[in-house]
């Protein structure tokens, strides 16, 4: 059994629902080893194992010992430590930090990928000396995070951030009740916003069944069913930051996820959220991931930040 000591030299695993990546950072930030493999699905004690494989692995090819953080699609329980609000369900109910602990011979810091994908975008990325940074997922589902000077902001009940489970502020007439969402509700955010509920807007207008990366290429191709499904897009992201920016007030809101590739949100969307900001003047920064798909694994890598 290994023990941790201060090389400063840190690795982060991202647990995603196909694959789980690790990545070893120096203390510099830059990538010294980086390994990929499948998430063997359902399987608990696998979980384990290959986290622990990754670990080890990656220490007997850089020769130091490291520090270890975990990104997983969920959250820990602060009162019990068990795993709850995960889509990889087999996850759920267990005590998945303590297991690392025990299987790797050190503490683990263990945290919702949205979380670490806020922290990996303040730490060094597009909001880099930024006070306080909102990290927003966009992709098959819609999540989001909270860093305050580089360190995550868990929450009382660990879903500081969880706003993709918020009803769609101010909703219209004809966005109420909204459909049903996983969760029970209604009108979820999440329900608005996600790249399967973009999609699903576009084919219902009357457009191709055309992946959500796609539709700006189309729109910019003069497509006006693309353009249309897409302002709407916008105006319902602008009302539901403009509340985010209402209660946290950021510095900067960063996207991540499939849908942050669509350029034009980054000039369109902070020109519809002025209405619904109780201010003067907004000068939240909406802007792309620096670090891409590889966020959440840096953020998982700098929950022990460059302090420790
Ligand atoms: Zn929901």
């Amino acid at each position: 059994m290994r023990q941790s000591e201060p090389s400063g030299f840190r690795i982060g695993i991202d647990l995603g629902g196909t694959k789980t990546e690790a990545v070893a950072l120096s203390p510099s930030g830059e990538v010294v080893a980086q390994e990929r493999v499948p998430t063997v699905k359902g399987d608990y004690a696998a979980t384990i194992s290959t986290i622990s494989g990754l670990v080890n692995r990656t220490e007997d090819l850089i020769g130091q010992s490291c520090t270890v953080g975990i990104g997983i699609p969920g959250a820990a329980s602060r009162d019990t430590g068990l795993v709850k609000n995960a889509n990889s369900t087999w996850l759920i109910g267990k005590p998945l930090q303590k297991d690392l602990e025990e299987a790797l011979g050190r503490p683990v810091r263990l945290q919702n990928d949205a979380n670490c994908f806020a922290v990996s975008e303040a730490i060094d990325g597009a909001g880099k000396g930024a006070e306080i940074v909102f990290g927003v997922i966009l992709g098959t589902g819609v999540g989001a995070g909270i860093a305050i000077r580089g360190e995550c902001l868990e929450g009382r009940n660990s879903i500081a951030g969880e706003w993709g489970h918020n009803p769609l502020p101010a909703a219209r007439d004809d966005e109420r009740p909204g459909l049903l969402c996983y969760c029970g509700r209604h009108g979820c955010i999440e329900t608005f916003l996600s790249g399967p509920s973009l999609e699903r807007q576009y084919a219902e207008a009357g457009g191709k069944k055309i992946a959500a990366r796609e539709i700006e290429s189309f729109s910019a191709a003069g497509d006006p069913l693309a353009d249309a499904t897409l302002r709407i897009y916008e105006e319902r992201l602008a009302r539901s930051l403009a509340h985010v920016i209402n209660i946290l007030d950021p510095d900067i809101i960063v996207l991540g996820g499939g849908l942050s590739n669509i350029r034009r949100l980054y000039d369109t969307v902070p020109a519809l959220w002025g209405p619904h900001v109780f201010s003067d003047s907004v000068r939240t920064r909406l802007s792309p991931p620096r670090h891409g798909d590889s966020s959440g694994v840096r953020g998982a890598a700098w929950l022990w930040p460059p302090t420790c």
